[in-house]
């Protein structure tokens, strides 16, 4: 391939553009707005929120710059392991894990990394600007069309392969529906969630608890008043971010007393930090109104020399924080379509149906879960009172043991499919200890 151009340089349009580096001699990130060397940027108020890494993504990310995570480290994250990594269910500690790491910093300090190693490629290059629709011939897409900075005459750049990283605002659909595409069918979920992310001062008020997540669970009936979901992280720059959740008209407001008597209404790391630590700056709120996912497979038509990644494709619940693991899932999935010799001159269905797997999997994991809040009205899928009972039992089982845990847990961070919870000696090992109790 000659010149693949990636529409996006967000954290997905970063991975594809260093997997597409493998296949194309000329890689073009086209991005509106690049990371500054603060590491803000504008128009993407979800970056200010707290962003954990789950273990898959660790994992992927690894795979795509070696190093990368020990760099981080060096560079101020720190990495929590074994005890120091603490998940909740229903206010109740989860058995600690000695193989699961988690990384504690800003998603402008994760991103910026993955910038700084994705520059370092040589065959990438980044083009400041947004792109305004696709060139087509016949049925094979044959470049973009973008205004640069402020200028309002579009440029046009050629490319064999295009590929959709532009979140959750991207225009694709429009843009080939113009063209006489069909668009393809979206499924969605109405979930009404709310977010406020804080900063506080870092003391020595825990010891060294990386990072904390606490949701709630059958026992509380999935209601946030049993104990407030929320979660902490130590982050660069001796400083805790810390986030508190609610859905519908329990959503936070960027008002402090309110945030810190909901942190208080917590698991007990959350309360200290509440008790203990100076808040800096604003609290940043955000309203995730649906879960979202499109599926191309769907389709019957689409054009050559185009894929989708990252939010652009799908955008779920960030609760279960899944995001960034699936735009590293679906970036190994490009390369192991590129790598079988699919050809960008033909559709890449092979890619979109690698991807509905991994979408899937995330999808049914945080569907799941939000069909138990009771706004939260479809759609269901089928056998859902089974599935449900079933999930709400192995969570009850996985907080009082080590081996359902690890199941659990290995499913939430996305390194195995929900489907091996139902495995037999999953449910058998799930029945012994709920009737040992
Ligand atoms: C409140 C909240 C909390 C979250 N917490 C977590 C978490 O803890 N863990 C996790 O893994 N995930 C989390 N997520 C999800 C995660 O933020 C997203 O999955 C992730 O940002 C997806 O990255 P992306 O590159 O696909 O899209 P984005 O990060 O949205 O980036 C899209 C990029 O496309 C660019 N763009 C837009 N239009 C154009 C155009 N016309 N031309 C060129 N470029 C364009 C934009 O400037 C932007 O840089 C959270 C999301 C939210 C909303």
């Amino acid at each position: 391939m000659q010149r693949a151009v990636v529409l996006g340089g967000s954290f997905s349009g970063l991975l594809i553009a260093r997997v597409l580096s493998d296949f194309a001699e000329d890689v073009v990130v086209l991005e509106p707005n690049l990371l500054t060397a603060e590491g803000n940027r504008p128009g993407a108020p979800h970056r200010r929120q707290l962003h954990a890494l789950l273990a898959m993504g660790q994992l992927q990310l690894e795979r795509w710059f070696p190093g990368i995570v020990e760099e981080m480290a060096n560079d101020g994250a720190h990495l929590g392991r074994g005890s120091a990594v603490q998940f909740y269910v229903d206010g109740r500690r989860r058995p600690a894990m000695n193989d699961l790491q988690m990384i504690g910093a800003t998603r402008p300090f994760i991103e910026n990394s993955v910038l700084r190693r994705t520059r370092a490629v040589s065959n990438i290059r980044f083009v400041t600007g947004r792109a305004q629709g696709l060139l087509l011939h016949h049925d094979r897409v044959r470049g973009v069309r973008y205004t640069a900075g402020t200028e309002t005459t579009a440029t046009e750049i050629e490319a064999d392969f295009v590929v959709d990283a532009m979140g959750r605002s991207s225009r694709l659909t429009t843009w080939l529906t113009q063209h006489g595409w069909p668009a393809a069918p979206v499924d969605r979920m109405r979930i009404d969630l709310g977010y406020a992310t804080a900063t506080f001062r870092r003391g020595d008020e825990l010891p060294a608890t990386v990072i904390v997540h606490s949701a709630p669970g059958p026992a509380s009936n999935y209601l946030a008043s049993a104990c407030e979901p929320g979660a902490l992280a130590a982050v660069e720059g001796n400083r805790w971010s810390v986030v508190v959740a609610g859905y519908h008209d329990y959503r936070p407001t960027a008002d402090p007393d309110q945030f810190r008597a909901r942190l208080r209404r917590c698991v007990a790391p959350l309360q200290q930090v509440a008790n203990h630590c100076a808040l800096e700056g604003e609290i940043d709120t955000f309203h995730f109104r649906e879960s979202r996912r499109l599926r191309f497979t769907g389709l019957e038509r689409f054009p050559a020399g185009l894929a989708v990644s990252g939010d652009a494709m799908a955008s779920v619940n960030p609760i279960y924080g899944q995001g960034l693991t699936l735009a590293t899932l679906q970036a190994s999935c490009l390369s192991a379509h590129l790598r079988s010799g699919a050809s960008p001159r033909e559709p890449a269905w092979g890619y979109f149906r690698r991807t509905d797997r991994v979408v899937d999997a995330a999808w049914s994991l945080s569907t799941t879960a939000d069909l138990a809040q009771p706004h939260v009205t479809g759609p269901y899928p089928r056998a859902y009172n089974v599935i449900r009972w079933a999930g709400d039992r192995i969570t009850e089982a996985s907080v009082k043991d080590p081996v359902i845990n690890r199941a659990f847990m290995n499913v939430l961070h996305m390194r195995q499919h929900p489907r091996t919870l139902t495995r037999p000696r999953v449910l058998l090992r799930t029945a012994r200890v709920l009737l040992d109790r």
